[in-house]
């Protein structure tokens, strides 16, 4: 018999025999309200009927059709229609298949464009399980241990925690920039340097937003040395913390944003947006594979952007993302230390009373949410972080739903 591998570290017992919208049902024949969204992936919801009968439509005309040899109706039209979302500068795109890709993607065109061999990463930021990706995410040591020597040409500055650092949000910016100025003089010259690599709201990390002063400090120094902006927008993009991008709250411009998880509601769709200009400079050949832009995945996304367009979906997130964390904050117990977020992305940190990290609280809130019917994750280093990360569909009752559940589990835990 052949059995799942072991280390897949599944964190409830829940089978899924269908679903639909914000919930999926289980072959226990029970109901679950779904706040993981298959990672931030669903957002329509699952199973949304626009997306089923686009994707049902276009398996029946083509499946694949392999874009260096040949273009497909799907994915031209994907194409022309990202420029409607994606900030105006960004005006050429590249399509793979998973975020990592993406982030492997933007990393091989930052070096080929800028001829520099280093990047600089954020203490925290989750890139991906490719090894280069894995080499720059630093959210936790579980996701390079055994495998190493990594990537060479990666450098960690910090990003502003001011939770962990226990002080004001304005002191860990001005740290978190000192420390990179440090870093310049200490580890990688500017000039060596291809480009920040870094996220909007830290998401595998902790659920941590950044600050606009933060990000203009990277834009400036950017600037300055010739350095590249790349935004990682993989958990952050198409709509999910209340804007189209993560990036747009901070009124920082980017020069390369990689997208994946909610573009497709679930089908394997990712990739990069960078200027026409900056793109022509990848060597030709350098970025591609076999199913990039599958054109059912693309079918899948053009569906997806008309429903998040026309169910207002965008708003939606900013509306019942405050509903969420104000919920969420009001219903904190002691053993829970910081409530925060940005849009439809809430994290509660479990700490205890020493202020340490409480993995085990954290993880049976988890188990215990499963138990009366609430799907949840968690994040951070020490997975002490549960994370609300629904649908962006979710309705106004379906929020309340999940809290008085919340607010059992904590009284439970
Ligand atoms: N970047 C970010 C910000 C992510 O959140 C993730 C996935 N959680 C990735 C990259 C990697 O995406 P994938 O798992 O599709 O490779």
């Amino acid at each position: 018999m052949t059995t799942l591998s072991p280390r897949l570290l599944q964190a409830t017992p829940v089978v899924v025999d269908h679903a639909r919208g914000s919930y999926v049902h289980g072959t226990d024949g029970r109901r679950y309200l779904d706040f993981t969204a298959g990672i931030g992936v669903v957002s329509t919801g699952h199973c949304h009927p626009r997306v089923v009968a686009a994707a049902q439509e276009q398996v029946a005309s083509l499946i694949h059709g392999q874009y260096t040899t040949v273009m497909h109706r799907p994915l031209l039209e994907l194409t022309e229609r990202l420029a409607g979302v994606l900030p105006p500068a960004l005006d050429s795109v590249f399509f793979a298949n998973s975020g990592s890709e993406a982030v492997e993607a933007a990393l091989r065109l930052v070096r080929q464009a800028t001829g520099r061999p280093n990047v600089v990463v954020f203490h925290g930021g989750f890139h991906g399980r490719t090894v280069a990706a894995a080499s720059m995410t630093t959210s936790g040591t579980r996701f390079s241990a055994g495998f190493s020597p990594l990537m060479a040409g990666v450098h960690v500055a910090p990003f502003p925690t001011a939770y962990r650092y226990g002080c004001t949000e304005d002191e860990a910016t001005a740290f978190a920039l000192r420390e990179l100025d440090y870093l310049f003089a200490t580890m990688t010259s500017p000039q060596e340097t291809a480009a920040f690599i870094v996220e909007p709201v830290l998401g595998e990390g902790g659920y941590i937003p950044g600050t606009a002063e933060f990000f203009a400090g990277l834009r400036e120094r950017a600037d300055r040395y010739g350095i590249l902006l790349v935004m990682d927008e993989i958990q952050t993009g198409f709509g999910r913390t209340g804007r189209w991008f993560g990036h747009q709250h901070f009124g920082v411009e980017p020069d390369v944003v990689t997208i994946a998880k909610g573009i497709a509601s679930g089908f394997p769709l990712s990739g990069i947006a960078a200027s026409h200009e900056l793109m022509s400079r990848a060597w030709p050949g350098s970025q591609g594979g076999t199913y990039g832009g599958n054109a059912v995945a693309c079918a899948a996304a053009l569906a997806t952007l008309d429903v998040i367009e026309e169910e207002g979906l965008v708003a939606n997130a900013a509306d019942r993302g405050r509903q969420l964390l104000d919920g969420a904050r009001r219903l904190a117990t002691d053993a829970v230390g910081d409530v925060r977020g940005l849009g439809l992305m809430v994290g509660s940190e479990f700490t205890g009373q020493d202020g340490e990290p409480d993995t085990a609280r954290a993880q049976a809130a988890q188990q215990e949410a499963a138990r009366r019917g609430l799907l949840m994750l968690t994040c951070g280093a020490h997975m002490n972080v549960v994370r609300m990360i629904p649908p962006l569909v979710v309705t106004e009752e379906e929020i309340d739903e999940g809290l008085a559940i919340w607010s059992d589990v904590l009284t439970a835990v």
